[in-house]
């Protein structure tokens, strides 16, 4: 990935380059606020950390910009000590984050990590997948067996996707529940084991293979063992 990195005081500029490239980062550095619009226009950027204040243009307004023109790219403020003004200012212009200076070069990299992370997440959503014979597309939100199409529920097709995005990792009740039924779950109840038989009966029951399994005293996973 190509970070830009507009920043007009050398030592922080030099040190945040050199701990990005070592994390394996392609780096560009701009330090000044024409130079980076300029770099932002011809190179495909995939992050941008911002100085706030940059000769020509500052990077209030280079984050509004950049923010015009691709919304995807993730941006990271650097402000100054205290300011609480910056933070403000930083998040009405679009920031994805803000730090503030002095910082170590440890929290930059867990934050560029995160946050690209997250993009990532909500850019490319699996949209199929697949466990034996069993396929869930969940951009039509339809499950299919042996080709043949379930009829789901909303909390079962849920349960199900949660069972197929954890590919294979125990899950237990508890984590199912909060991931299905969100807040409003009483973990005293039977629901996630009520559902999981509901499940089981579209899902496993008609067909040779079973593929939601239970461990004892952990949760359910679903997998291939054959
Ligand atoms: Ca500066």
């Amino acid at each position: 990935m190509l970070v830009l990195i507009a920043e007009d005081e050398p030592k922080i500029a030099q040190s945040l380059q050199l701990g990005l490239e070592q994390a394996g980062f392609e780096v560009l550095l701009a330090w000044d606020g024409q130079m980076a619009q300029k770099l932002f226009a011809q190179q495909s950027i995939g992050f941008a950390i911002l100085d706030v204040n940059l000769p020509y243009v500052n990077g209030f307004e280079l984050c509004r910009q950049f923010k015009q023109q691709r919304p995807a790219v993730p941006v990271m403020m650097l402000t100054a000590l205290g300011d609480v003004d910056d933070k403000v200012q930083a998040f009405g212009a679009g920031a994805d984050d803000y730090l503030v200076k002095p910082f170590h070069l440890q929290e930059v990299l867990a934050r560029v990590y995160a946050i690209s992370k997250r993009y990532h997440a909500a850019e490319q959503p699996q949209l199929r997948m697949q466990v034996a014979d069993l396929e869930l597309d969940s951009d039509k939100k339809e499950v299919r067996r042996a080709g043949k199409l379930l009829r789901l529920s909303q909390k079962e097709y849920l349960l199900l996707e949660t069972l197929m995005k954890a590919r294979g990792r125990v899950l237990s009740k508890a984590e199912l529940a909060e991931r299905v039924w969100a807040l409003d779950f009483d973990t005293g109840t039977n629901t996630v084991e009520v559902y999981i038989n509901f499940l089981r009966n579209k899902v496993d029951k008609p067909f040779e293979q079973k593929l939601i399994h239970t461990r004892t005293g952990f949760g359910y996973y679903l997998k291939d063992e054959a």
